[in-house]
């Protein structure tokens, strides 16, 4: 047996596979706790270093919609988590979410996003990607090109070698996601999104408003993202469920009452 195979017979064994939410197979070996760490960190500095915005009210309504989404999360995803919501004073029409329930949200997105249900369709769609472990498949999919790193983790675990491995979870958190992970996000987001009260139907017109925009300075958003007749036949699939999930919402007394504030 070469060295080689060796080391790939040991990246087998230390290959967690799962699935996704949706019943996907998935290649996941970072353990959730230290995904969590790398978003934190991450979080941390986009902090410190990215002004967040001086308007009150824009933060009071982005936390008020963010935390109707969170609430309607399974309870162990919700406890479980330090959800946090930041807003970030930046003209991008963007909006993020890392491993360990991490949220930002640039204020420009609110000049995209019309209205509650439009952000509610945002933040619920990156919240899919943590809930479907996206930042890890990602680090996962990039180290399992580099065997080495990996089985130098499981041989020694070297301080060089768990550099190494920590820097392999950070690529996750910084590599685009793939068609598949956003077509999973918007899949899940729609039905989050609707569970928490807000109107399903809205994230087609807030994909819509994402496309008008277009012109010299594209929403950076829209460019890692599907085009957007494969995103709303994704939307669409799920529409009618999504619409039977927030009349149960609502029959529960579940109404969202967010109220855009005064935008600079
Ligand atoms: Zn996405």
């Amino acid at each position: 047996m070469s060295r080689h195979t060796l080391l790939l017979l040991l990246v087998a064994l230390v290959t967690a596979c799962t699935t996704s939410p949706l019943n996907r197979r998935q290649v996941v070996f970072y353990s959730e706790s230290e995904m969590a760490r790398q978003g934190e960190q991450a979080y941390r500095e986009m902090q410190s270093e990215l002004p967040v915005t001086p308007n009150a009210s824009e933060i009071t309504y982005v936390q008020c919609v963010a935390d109707y989404v969170i609430e309607a999360l399974d309870p162990n995803l919700r406890n479980g988590v330090n959800w946090e919501v930041t807003v970030f004073d930046d003209p991008q029409a963007n909006a993020f979410a890392l491993p360990g329930g991490k949220i930002g949200v640039y204020n420009g997105l609110l000049n995209v996003a019309f209205n509650q249900h439009q952000l509610a369709a945002v933040i619920a769609h990156e919240v899919g990607h943590v809930l479907a472990n996206h930042s890890n498949e990602r680090a996962s999919q990039s180290a399992l090109r580099n065997v080495g790193i990996t089985a130098a983790r499981v041989l020694g675990a070297s301080d060089t070698a768990i550099e190494a491995v920590d820097y392999g979870a950070r690529l996750g958190l910084l590599l685009p996601f793939n068609r598949t992970q956003e077509s999973e996000a918007d899949s899940i987001g729609i039905m989050l999104m609707a569970d928490a009260g807000f109107d399903p139907e809205q994230s087609v017109a807030l994909w819509e408003n994402m496309s008008a925009e277009g012109g010299p300075r594209q929403p950076e958003f829209l460019s890692t993202h599907p085009s957007p007749a494969s995103r709303m036949a994704d939307l669409r699939a799920r529409m009618e469920a999504a619409l039977v999930a927030r009349a149960d919402a609502q029959a529960k007394g579940i109404n969202p009452d967010c109220v855009p504030g005064i935008i600079n």
